[in-house]
């Protein structure tokens, strides 16, 4: 079957129709129809959408203790689909992808970082790969190899403990650059934000306490911010309601200065991504509403959740030859947020999932 599609494609503006030519999508209508290829218009009308992104979800292993499970990854990447997620960035899971990811039509498209090189005292004992800071980089070349090119480094860990070392990050990430790879940071103090955007890494997970003055750096090197407000702010009303100390006092400064950050990074031109890192899937639409609700406009925000990140993943937007992934919505997602969760229609490597 051919499917035939109207709308206005964002972020153009422009009203377009597409056809799908199997998995791919066509400005024009393809040649050859007849017995099964019959054409049928499946949307006609509203906003059209290349698929939302969650560029930080960890899906097939909801707590760390109860291990990593091939049925829960695939009913994890349901649940993104059903909600419009059509494309999502694992940075590290316990156990690297089954060959049979990113291959199902009718999952999701998966960008995933291998296992999580740990170095000593870094991350939760026995869920990384623990290994000794000099085998940093070569772990690291490994696990992105093995995955598809990403691989997630745990920057630092405890608030008031060092980070790993701006050398050690450095030799990390040139030696992922060196084989085409890309490396995310997990950072969570001054630190070890700081030694993200200093070593060159592409992107800073979380990025708490994150000195705005490297954001022009980040901007200039291409170094994404990925602050994942919304699994933040469950942390910070429960540090909120604990006893004054050091740690609480640093932990909420850290908080604020994530938000702040949001539309400090917008400005500096640093490119902002949605991601959620929480359960359950499916709530990108939420961490973009974090974004907007940060300072980033209404359409950078859907953006961040949808086209920006694509583009970021290095897949188009929707065009002739792009791959037939789009949501479609009946109101403008960006002039009604609270739409873009539930797509009126969603179409996934040419395939109507709903
Ligand atoms: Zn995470």
């Amino acid at each position: 079957m051919i499917m035939r599609i109207r709308g206005v494609v964002l972020p153009e503006r422009v009203e377009r129709t597409f056809w799908t030519d199997g998995e791919v999508l066509r400005t024009e209508p393809p040649a050859g129809r007849g017995a099964g290829r019959e054409v049928e218009t499946v949307v006609d009308g509203g906003w059209l959408v290349p698929g939302l992104v969650d560029v930080h979800t960890h899906p097939g292993a909801e707590e760390p203790e109860h291990g990593f499970d091939e049925a829960a990854l695939r009913r994890h990447l349901e649940a993104h689909r059903d909600a419009g997620v059509l494309l999502v960035r694992t940075p590290g899971t316990m156990r690297r992808m089954p060959g049979w990811v990113d291959t199902e039509p009718g999952l999701p498209r998966v960008r995933s970082a291998g296992r999580w090189p740990a170095t000593p005292g870094r991350f939760f004992p026995g869920v990384g790969r623990d290994l000794r800071e000099d085998r940093l980089p070569g772990a690291a070349v490994e696990e992105a190899t093995a995955a598809s090119g990403w691989c997630k480094i745990i920057g630092d860990w405890r608030w008031d403990e060092p980070a790993v070392p701006l050398d050690v990050m450095t030799a990390a990430v040139d030696a992922v650059h060196a084989v085409g790879g890309r490396v995310a940071v997990h950072c969570q103090t001054a630190e070890g934000s700081r030694n993200a955007v200093l070593s060159g890494a592409d992107s800073l997970e979380h990025g708490m306490h994150l000195d705005p003055g490297l954001l022009e750096l980040m901007a200039r090197q291409g170094t994404a911010y990925i602050p994942t407000l919304g699994a933040f702010a469950e942390s910070a009303e429960v540090w909120r309601g604990r006893e004054r100390s050091a740690k609480r006092s640093a932990w909420l400064a850290g908080w604020e200065g994530m938000v702040a950050n949001v539309r400090a990074a917008y400005e500096a031109g640093v490119t902002v991504l949605a991601g959620t890192d929480t359960f359950p899937c499916g709530t990108v639409a939420a961490e973009s509403r974090q974004l907007f609700d940060a300072g980033l406009p209404a359409g950078e925000a859907v953006g961040a959740a949808s086209w920006t990140a694509r583009k970021w993943l290095g897949l188009p937007g929707l065009a002739d030859g792009a791959p037939a992934d789009l949501v479609a919505y009946d109101r403008d997602p960006t002039a009604h947020p609270e739409v873009l969760g539930r797509p009126a229609r969603i179409v996934l490597r040419g395939r109507v999932v709903r």
